[in-house]
């Protein structure tokens, strides 16, 4: 038998257990294990409960014993982010904030062709070697797994490019990276014809290498004035499901549309939502669609917040991620910003902490993580304190102690 190795005790171990996929959530309703234990058997949870009494058990081959007060959580899910790209975006930040509009910065180079050029640019092993050090970075941070999308690329051998890199640094790189194909990101401006006539490039000759290649199972669009139209995306996101990708949508940043395709191809997620309404919010609550807040995006442009609050209350299924990117939002801590969308949007400490954890896994159709129990893969920040409440408190400031992934003990800042 695999030797068990018990940690603790924990001041307060938050489950995640017990807490709806949908809907509203107060704080009362955390599942708290108090100077609780956690036993990791290989890369899984084999038991959760009182430190001391869980000592007695006679499976364990080693007990790891904490000193001071520590609260555990599971590992952090971050379902969005853009973390493979070549080249940055300094410029572009400090010419908005100087008051630039959109299409002066594109005039200036700037804008999403700046970082497909970039990215085009970059090797493959560059972009590998440079998603796999942001990944780590995001790991120190407690976040454990990382979706990371395609989408600087735009033509089949740059996008492949990008899958591929990311495919390499998820063989590295600390957290679980899983990856989505984000070619209809925006029409690019080197192809000579329409949208649905590169749309149905990609789907014809990209879709099959996706899957024969493994480089990913989600596809991810851009609805949006500025990219594509629920009209042009109908072929694309039709074949996508023939095909049995998942389907996850850029919806409503900027104009409200993209919420309604997301719920149509029945999406796992509909990502942004900044300028959702109560239609699109009603819409999202009568479906099965995670509605994801990105909230370093509306902290990158200096735009207003996904509705969280009104979301949740129509009974959405609500996560948050980060949208990391160069552009948009160049920030990348999931806590921070999770932790500001709460102040703005009035969330309690369960629904963020939701938001980051299991509805985010959900977000990724992923069943094996985002909550702390028995048979669930062993994946945990610990924090410095006595009090979960301490982690949101301090916006982001109070960062883990110490970091497990798979059952292993991948970041410890006490060494
Ligand atoms: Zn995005």
């Amino acid at each position: 038998m695999e030797k068990s190795t018990l940690i603790g005790p924990f001041k307060q171990i938050i489950t995640m257990t017990g807490i709806p996929i949908k809907g509203a959530v107060k704080d009362s309703e955390l599942h708290i294990v108090s100077d609780g234990g956690i036993i990791i058997t290989g890369s899984t949870i084999t038991k959760i409960g009182d430190f001391e009494l869980l000592k007695e058990s006679d499976k364990i081959a080693e007990t790891i014993t904490l000193k001071g007060n520590h609260v555990c959580v599971p590992g952090f899910i971050d379902a969005h982010t853009h973390i493979c790209f070549g080249g940055s975006r300094t410029k572009d930040y400090a010419m908005r904030n100087a008051g630039k509009s959109y299409l002066e910065i594109a005039h200036a180079g700037g804008g999403i062709w700046d970082t497909v050029t970039q990215t085009r640019k970059a090797t493959q092993e560059e972009l590998t070697k440079s998603t796999i050090k942001l990944a780590n970075r995001h790991l120190k941070n407690g976040t454990t797994t990382i979706e990371v999308k395609s989408g600087y690329g735009l033509s089949i051998d740059e996008e492949l490019k990008m899958l591929r890199a990311i495919k390499e640094a998820n063989i590295t790189a600390m957290p679980d990276l899983i990856p989505t194909c984000l070619a209809a990101h925006m029409l690019p401006k080197d192809f000579q014809g329409t949208e649905t006539a590169y749309l149905s490039e990609i789907a014809e000759r990209l879709f099959p290498i996706l899957k024969s290649e493994k480089l990913a199972n989600r596809i991810d669009a851009f609805i949006e004035e500025s990219a594509f139209s629920a009209e042009d995306i109908k072929d694309y996101f039709n074949t996508a499901r023939a095909m049995q990708f998942d389907i996850t949508v850029h919806a409503d940043q900027f104009t409200p549309a993209g919420s309604k395709v997301a719920v149509n191809y029945k999406a796992i997620s509909a990502d942004h939502l900044e300028a959702s309404t109560d239609n699109e919010i009603a819409i999202l609550a009568n479906s099965n669609t995670i509605a994801v807040a990105l909230p370093g995006a509306s902290i990158g442009l200096g735009c207003d917040f996904t509705p969280a609050r009104k979301l949740l209350d129509a009974g959405a299924a609500l996560a948050i991620a980060s949208d990391h990117n160069p552009g948009s939002a160049p920030m990348g801590d999931l806590l921070t910003q999770a932790s500001i969308l709460g102040t703005f949007q009035k969330l309690t400490n369960a629904e963020v902490l939701s938001g980051i954890t299991f509805r985010a896994a959900a977000a990724l159709k992923l069943q094996d993580r985002g909550k702390l129990e028995e048979g669930l893969l062993a994946d945990f920040a610990v924090f410095h304190s006595d009090n979960y409440q301490d982690i949101l408190y301090n916006q982001g400031n109070l960062k883990p102690c110490m970091v497990w992934k798979d059952g292993n003990l991948v970041y410890d800042k006490h060494n």
